[in-house]
C-alpha cells in the first residue's frame, strides 16, 4: 500500500515513534529487558536507495531493491560505513519498504533529474521501469550524542552498506555482459576497451544482503537522505 501525503505529514510531525511503530521497534528489544518507551526514542525515515543511476554509473533494478528492503530490518545505523569499528554504530533499522511509482509526474521528474549525473538515461529508466524508492525507518535513543547530529541536520545524507550476489546487465542488450550476443562493456572498463563499446551505465540485478545504513558526507545515490519537511529527497507522484 502506498503511503499518502497525510501519512507522511503525520510521520514528519513527530520524532517519537507512534504506538504502532513502537511495537515494531520493541521486537528488537533484548530479551529480559524492559520494553523501550516512545519518549526514550527518536525515529526517522530515510530515502536510502532507488533504481536511478548512482555516482558510480551503476543502477539497481527492482529485484535487487526488493531484496535490499527484505534484509534491512535489524541492521545497524552507522557512520561512514566503518565496518571494522563497532563503536561507529549508533542506532538500528526496524522497518523498510519499497515505494514504487509506475509513473512519475513532470514535477517529480524535475526534482529527480536535477540531481542526476545522467538525466536522459534516468528519464528512460523511469519511463521503462517506473521509479522505485527504498524507505528505511530507524531509531536511536534520544540521549545518544548522535541523535542531536540528526536533529540539527549535521547528519542528513545516507548510503547503504550491503553484500551483493548477482549479475551486471548491459542496459542496451538487456542481457548479462558475458552473453555472447552483447558486444558492450560496463563504464568502469574505460581505458581497457574501445570507448564506443562502453554503455553509459550498468544495471545490477540479484540479491542484496543489507548490512547497515550509514550517514555519510555524500553518497553514491544522489537522492539518499533523511526525509525533511520539504520532502526534497522523496517523490510521491
Ligand atoms: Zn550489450
Amino acid at each position: 500500500m502506498l503511503l499518502t501525503h497525510s501519512d507522511f505529514e503525520k510521520l514528519l510531525e513527530t520524532r517519537e515513534p507512534t504506538a504502532e511503530e513502537l511495537t515494531a521497534i520493541n521486537a528488537y528489544c533484548p530479551m529480559g529487558s524492559d520494553p523501550w518507551e516512545a519518549s526514550e526514542l527518536l525515529r526517522f525515515p530515510m530515502m536510502a536507495s532507488n533504481n536511478l543511476i548512482h555516482g558510480s554509473l551503476m543502477a539497481w533494478d527492482e529485484t535487487a531493491l526488493t531484496t535490499m528492503v527484505a534484509s534491512y530490518p535489524g541492521c545497524p545505523l552507522m557512520i561512514d560505513h566503518e565496518w571494522d569499528r563497532c563503536e561507529k554504530t549508533f542506532g538500528m533499522v526496524y522497518d523498510a519498504l519499497l515505494y514504487s511509482l509506475p509513473r512519475v509526474s513532470e514535477e517529480g521528474m524535475r526534482k529527480l533529474l536535477s540531481k542526476s549525473p545522467n538525466p536522459s538515461e534516468d528519464r528512460a529508466i523511469i519511463e521503462r521501469d517506473g521509479y522505485h524508492q527504498v524507505l528505511v525507518f530507524a531509531f536511536v535513543e534520544q540521549s545518544h550524542p548522535g541523535a542531536s547530529d540528526v536533529l540539527y541536520g549535521r547528519r542528513a545524507n545516507v548510503s547503504i552498506g550491503a553484500n551483493f550476489y548477482g549479475k551486471s546487465y548491459c542496459p542496451i542488450c538487456n542481457t548479462p555482459y558475458e552473453d555472447e550476443n552483447c558486444p558492450h562493456y560496463p563504464p568502469y572498463m574505460m581505458g581497457w576497451v574501445e570507448e564506443e563499446l562502453l554503455t553509459p551505465y550498468y544495471r545490477r540485478t540479484g540479491k542484496i544482503d543489507s548490512l547497515e545504513c550509514s550517514f555519510v558526507f555524500a553518497g553514491n545515490c544522489r537522492q539518499a537522505r533523511i526525509l525533511d519537511k520539504s520532502l526534497t529527497a522523496f517523490v510521491m507522484a
